[in-house]
Order: C-alpha cells, then structure tokens, then sequence
C-alpha cells in the first residue's frame, strides 16, 4: 500500500487545526499559561508550514518550499520554548532567529523551485535539534509533573530520534533512496507526527490540570500573612524529610520559637504592629535557614523549623541569627521588636514522629520561658 503524501497532509492540517482550536479555547483561554500559548503557536506552525508543502509541483513551489521548511522548524523552536517555559525558562534567542534564519538560507539556495527537498539536510538537522532540546527539557521538569513529564519527553525524544534518522538517511540514501522514501519519507513522517501531536495535546491539556492542582496546593500550605508554611503543611513536609534518610543524613534539628511578651506588642501598639512583627520574625528565619531547611507558622507567634544535619550548635547559632536580624529590623513609632526564646530538639536515625520531636523542643521552650525568656534550650531527650 502506497499512502500518498497530499491526502496525508491534508488530514495533518485539518488534525493540527482542530486540535490548535480545542487547545486554544479550553487550555489557553482558561489558564493564560505559557507553554499553553507556545503549544497554540506551534500547532499553527505547523498547520501553515504543512499547507505550504502543499503547493509543491505549482508554480509557487519555489517559495513555499522555503516557507514550509521555515515554518515546520519555528514549530520545532515554539515546542522547545513550551518546554522551556515550564521550568520557568525564557526561550533563548539565537534558536529563534539562527535556526529559522540557516533553514531559510540553506532552502533558498537550494533550487526551492524545482527541487522538492532544498535545503533538506539543515532542516532536518533544524527539527531533530530542536526536538531533542525540548525532549532534554521535558525530561528536567521536576518530578511534580510525574504524569505529563514521561509521555512528553518520550513524544519529543522520539520525534528527535526519528528526524536524526531522516538526516542520517537523507544524506547516505539520497531524496530518491528506498529507504529514506519507504521509512524517512513524508508520508510516514506525517503519519508519525499525527500520532505524536495528538499524545503530546493529550498530556498538555493535564498539564494544566496538573499546574492548577499545584497552585491551589501551594495557597493551601502557606499561611497568608507570613508566607511561611502552615502548620499541618510543614508537619507533612517533616515527616517526609525525616522519613528520606538521604536528605536529612540521619539526624538533625527540630527547633520551636516563641516571641517573647507578644501579647503586649499588640496591646502596647496594636494588632497590626503585632503582624508586622510577625512578619520580620517570618523574614528573619528565611534568611538565616538554607533552602534545604523548613520553616513553619506554628500558631499565633510560634514559629518551628527543621534542619535536616543540623547539631546542636548549628541550632544554637540560627537562633541566636534569627533574633539578631529581628533585633535589627527598622520600626517606627516606639515598637520595638519582641526577643524570641526557643526550645530545641535533636533527631537521629531512629527517628519517626515529628509529634514527638516537636513535644521534646516544647518542653525545652517552656524552661527557656521560665528561665527568664530569650534564650535557647536544648532538650536532653532523644528522640
Ligand atoms: P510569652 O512570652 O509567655 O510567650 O508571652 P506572650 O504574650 O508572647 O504569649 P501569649 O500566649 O500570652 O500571647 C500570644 C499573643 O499572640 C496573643 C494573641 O492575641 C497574639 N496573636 C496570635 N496570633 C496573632 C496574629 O496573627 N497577629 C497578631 N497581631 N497577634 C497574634
Ligand atoms: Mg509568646
Ligand atoms: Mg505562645
């Protein structure tokens, strides 16, 4: 059976536009998102670049030769950006101007008019560079996207392998050689990219599931007024770190801060006075822990953080850091900044409840109260 390549590419088309409305009205609309808008921008791409081929054999075929080749590679570069965009990566320029730009030239002076495969060689190079670069993409998404990042990369990874082959073939095999035109050729091709853009569309439109589902994750473990995480978030969070022994080798701090006589900030200057406080105590332990570490609005003006390898000493001194910057922070109207007293616990390999660490840094808390406030207790249970 000999499937010919103008009926497939005309069922591309129609493929590609459908799938780029679908896309557009109940993906893009609805979340605005980057890789939403490239994936729209590449489907066109791909729609014209198909179309173009279409006036092969015309007298137009000088021209849209070249226009197809250079759009079917800026579909290649909007996916790679997509993929980039994911991670939060602007697209690099030289990819959009200096890939386009070699397959334009190349083409051009390749006889477009009379020949069907002018500047073959750099376009397929084009596609199979810029296909394995958002296949590399994909793959470094973190693993949060699990169930789009696989499919994805592979479709991509594919595509890329595939083109490689088409150049490889191309080159060895000749335009007219039974293998490149029986297994590289545009029918096959067309066909493939039909099955790909359509697993590709089918894992997009979870992405945005998947990209809403972890924005709404992230509102709900926050907690609003400092930014920190909330408590039964930092309480899952711990639980995790102290269950992956590689990250927390083993053993580490838990320690419990408590602003000192908070209650007459707030009478003293109000309770807005009382929150700004709050939120110069929320910075101040941001910018003392490492990113690996976790830090948490326990309730009211207790704070608790996590820091995975850390001794006793390493505790000590990122409390006495914490209060140092909270001391240091400009106030106005008379509102000086509370002291802080902690309670600190240490965790070795054995253990498994962060309840129980938290109960062993509460209790060391509340002598560091008793002793007379700011300071810093070490609890000589072991948990
Ligand atoms: P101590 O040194 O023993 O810890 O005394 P304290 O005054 O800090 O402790 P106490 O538990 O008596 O008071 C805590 C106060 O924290 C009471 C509550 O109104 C205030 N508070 C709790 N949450 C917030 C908040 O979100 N904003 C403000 N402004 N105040 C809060
Ligand atoms: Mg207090
Ligand atoms: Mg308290």
């Amino acid at each position: 059976m000999v499937l010919d390549t103008t009926t497939l590419r005309i069922a591309f088309g129609v493929m590609a536009l459908v799938l780029g409305l679908l896309f557009y009205f109940s993906s893009y609309r609805a979340t605005r998102s980057a890789y939403s808008g490239w994936w729209c921008l590449a489907l066109v791409f791909f729609l014209v670049g198909a179309a173009a081929f279409l006036l092969n054999g015309t007298g137009h075929q000088w021209w849209a030769n070249i226009l197809g080749n250079v759009l079917l590679v800026h579909g290649g570069v909007a996916v790679w950006a997509g993929a980039r965009s994911l991670r939060e990566l602007p697209p690099k320029r030289w990819l959009f101007t200096g890939v386009p730009v070699a397959t334009l030239v190349a083409t051009a002076v390749d006889h477009p008019g009379t020949n069907v495969w002018a500047g073959g060689a750099v376009f397929l190079a084009s596609m199979c560079l810029t296909m394995g670069l958002a296949s590399q993409e994909l793959w470094r998404l973190e693993p949060g996207y699990s169930r789009v990042r696989v499919p994805m990369a592979g479709a991509a990874g594919v595509l890329a392998v595939f083109y490689f082959g088409r150049l490889v073939f191309f080159l060895v095999d000749g335009q007219d050689g039974p293998i490149f035109t029986t297994y590289f050729g545009s029918a096959v091709t067309t066909m493939g990219t039909m099955v790909l853009l359509v697993v590709v569309s089918f894992s997009m439109a979870g992405l945005s599931t998947e990209q809403q589902t972890r924005a709404l994750r992230m509102v709900a473990s926050r907690d609003d007024l400092t930014g920190l995480l909330n408590r039964k978030a930092f309480l899952d969070l711990a639980a995790g770190l102290l269950k992956d022994r590689a990250v927390t080798q083993g053993t580490g701090a838990l320690i419990l801060a408590d602003l000192d006589h908070f209650k007459a900030v707030n009478d003293t200057h109000g309770h807005a006075a009382g929150d700004l406080a709050l939120k110069a105590f929320a910075g101040a332990c941001q910018e003392t822990v490492r990113s690996t570490d976790l830090v948490g609005r326990y309730g009211g003006e207790e704070f608790v953080l996590l820091i995975p390898g850390g001794s006793a000493l390493r505790a000590e001194h990122i409390a006495e850091e914490i209060s140092r910057r909270l001391a240091q922070v400009p106030t106005a109207d008379g509102l000086e900044m509370p002291t802080v007293s902690y309670g600190v616990a240490l965790y070795d390999a054995g253990t498994s409840d962060v309840e129980d660490l938290i109960a062993a840094a509460d209790e060391a808390l509340y002598t560091a109260k008793s002793q007379g406030r700011n300071q810093t207790v070490h609890s000589d249970r072991r948990i």
